[in-house]
């Protein structure tokens, strides 16, 4: 959709905010300009996105990885977002990093797994959005600790955030497993008996860490009454600069979303 005069990109968020199922999907991090702009209108085309998502600020386990583009990807968002009409999410981790984003327009921000974990920096960026009011997701913290994600929500809620979601991007452990982050639905299930008023989707891409078990992830939230799903969606996967083997392209996007079956009252 377009946003035209009359529907401001405020009207729009918040329009999408209450859809269900609501998605979002996009890059794990925004790498160049051109390969924004062609995810940006590879996922519209697909009519099934609602919010494009892209890191800027990648933080990585190890040195040496790429570490986010910085704020000089942020024009490029805002250049999609003028191109496809849909709004924009990025990952913000400090202060200035909330600064930044808003400076260049972005809508709804998120916390990184391994941001809520940490409470300093969860009340940093909750006083940096006092006043501020736009759309904030909560990753679930790495580690299988409720408490901190409750905290997380307590200190974004507390700074008057009004329209707080949660995101369920399982929890890691030690050694190989069938999943890149354990899904423990229970911890997931748990945070929505606790806060039946907030939203709260799954992100399979971070539960899987690879594409082959994507769907039926995804299937399983949709089952298990989430509201929505986030999707790392790359045009060439492989060559993603960061979580290559987890990403699709739009277009099987497209067709995953596709073969979900839905629940009746969303489709
Ligand atoms: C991401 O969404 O690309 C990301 C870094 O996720 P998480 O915080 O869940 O590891
Ligand atoms: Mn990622």
């Amino acid at each position: 959709m377009e946003a035209t005069n009359a529907t401001t990109m405020k009207e729009v968020v918040q329009q999408k905010w209450g859809k269900r199922p609501l998605i979002i999907a996009g890059p794990c991090s925004a790498e160049t300009e051109e390969q924004v702009l062609q995810t940006a209108t590879e996922l519209q085309k697909t009519g099934k996105v609602d919010i494009m998502r892209a890191g800027i600020w990648k933080p990585r386990t190890r040195p040496g990885s790429f570490e986010g583009i910085g704020t000089k990807g942020l024009p490029w968002l805002q250049q999609a977002k003028k191109i496809t009409g849909m709004p924009v999410a990025v990952e913000v981790a400090t202060a200035k990093q909330v600064e930044d984003a808003l400076h260049f327009d972005v809508d709804v921000a998120w916390i990184g797994a391994r941001t809520t974990v940490n409470p300093f920096s969860v009340q940093e960026i909750a006083d940096a959005l006092r006043g501020v009011d736009i759309p904030v997701l909560i990753k679930n913290p790495i580690n299988p600790d409720l408490e901190l994600w409750l905290g997380a929500v307590e200190r974004i809620a507390k700074a008057g955030i009004k329209q707080i979601g949660l995101i369920h991007r399982g929890f890691s452990s030690y050694g190989n497993t069938e999943y890149r982050n354990a899904p423990m639905w229970h911890l997931a299930i748990e945070m929505k008996r606790r806060y039946p008023e907030l939203m709260i989707i799954n992100d399979p891409s971070h539960i899987c860490g690879r594409r082959d078990i994507l769907q039926d992830v995804a299937q399983k939230a949709i089952d298990l009454d989430f509201d929505g799903l986030i999707i790392e969606s790359h045009i060439d996967p492989d060559n993603a600069w960061s979580d290559a083997k987890q990403q699709i392209t739009p277009a099987r996007l497209g067709e995953m979303l596709d073969n979900i079956t839905w629940r009746k009252e969303d489709s």
